[in-house]
């Protein structure tokens, strides 16, 4: 089907060279091709979206991205650089390209600052932040429940706007359970178990009572959440452990949180989802190029779901949540 929108679609750059921090996760033969996908906007991006039916990609950095930039100065720098990177891409073909903001979160008022910058300035849907920011040091973590962080949510509250909660491995000090099994790591299983962890904290925060209109995205149908949501909201009846949250887990994942197609080409993970957080909640996306854009599109289109539900989840929600026209 034609018309649909992908919200996780990466990119990266070597002006501020970002694009390095993505060779990890490739064999050395493999990485030149996928170096070069990463680089591009307008040639085989867009033809793979027209062949795929994908109407509209929102771009984001790679992971870690800024994130990973534990100087606060060089974070801000060059997450300055790259949004009007993305910009630049964006304002050469709108009808194709929107864009989500990378945010140096190791500033919390920079970013701020920027993220009000990419929203009211340069046209952006919201931002993509990958999991904890390394800050002042390179062996730190800070999550977005960080109290530090309360001014910024009040600021994607106030715009409006979703925040895509992006994937990072663990630091290795902080790894152990991976230690001699390299393989865990990264997208096979690590980045699912790091991500719906923070989405965890920041739902026990208590962040959403406070701004109970911030929305949050989450790629690969929500980092494994769904699947244990209840058994989660289960056990915390019996030993809450002093959570500050106010509601149940579930309740924020139905109220605060949107979880899209990205890397899970699985229908029994699309239907629990479904069931779970319903058919407004869900959204369409490739991973690409770290998953084939091919790969996403034909197992969507291929989907036995009602025609209602696959406008909802192909583009509908989409175009509600960031506002396009
Ligand atoms: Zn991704």
């Amino acid at each position: 089907m034609t018309g649909k929108i992908a919200l996780e679609e990466h990119f990266g750059s070597t002006e501020p060279d970002i694009v390095e921090q993505s060779a990890t996760h490739f064999t050395a033969d493999a990485w030149p091709a996928q170096r070069a996908r990463l680089l591009d906007v307008h040639d085989q991006r867009l033809r793979m979206m027209d062949e795929g039916g994908i109407e509209l990609s929102v771009l984001s950095l790679l992971s870690p991205g800024i994130q990973a930039l534990w100087d606060p100065a060089v974070a801000v720098d060059w997450a300055h650089r790259l949004n009007d990177h993305a910009a630049d891409q964006v304002a050469r073909r709108p009808d194709r390209f929107a864009a989500f903001a990378a945010l140096p979160m190791q500033d919390p008022d920079a970013a701020i600052a920027e993220l009000r910058r990419c929203v009211l300035d340069l046209g952006f849907k919201g931002a993509l932040v990958n999991g904890f920011s390394q800050i002042g040091a390179e062996d730190t973590a800070v999550y977005l429940d960080d109290p530090r962080y309360r001014p910024f949510w009040s600021a994607v509250q106030d715009l409006d706007v979703p925040l895509y909660l992006h994937p990072r491995d663990s630091l290795p000090s902080r790894g152990e359970i991976y230690e001699g099994h390299p393989w865990l790591l990264g997208s096979a299983w690590g980045f699912s178990v790091e991500t719906g962890t923070h989405a965890l904290r920041l739902m026990g925060s208590g962040l959403f009572d406070e701004f109970p209109r911030a929305q949050v995205i989450l790629g690969h149908f929500g980092e494994l959440l769904p699947f244990n949501i209840w058994r989660t909201d289960h056990r915390l009846e019996v030993a809450p452990r002093g959570i500050p949250a106010l509601q149940p887990m579930a309740h924020y994942l139905r109220n605060n949180f949107h979880l899209t197609t990205s890397g899970n080409h699985r229908t029994p993970a699309l239907l629990n989802a479904l069931l779970e957080v319903g058919a407004d909640r869900l959204m369409f996306a490739t991973d690409y190029p770290f998953e084939a854009m091919r790969d996403a599109t034909e197992w969507f289109d291929g989907l036995e779901i009602n025609d209602a539900d696959r406008a909802k989840i192909s583009h509908e929600n989409a175009r509600r949540l960031l506002k396009l026209k």
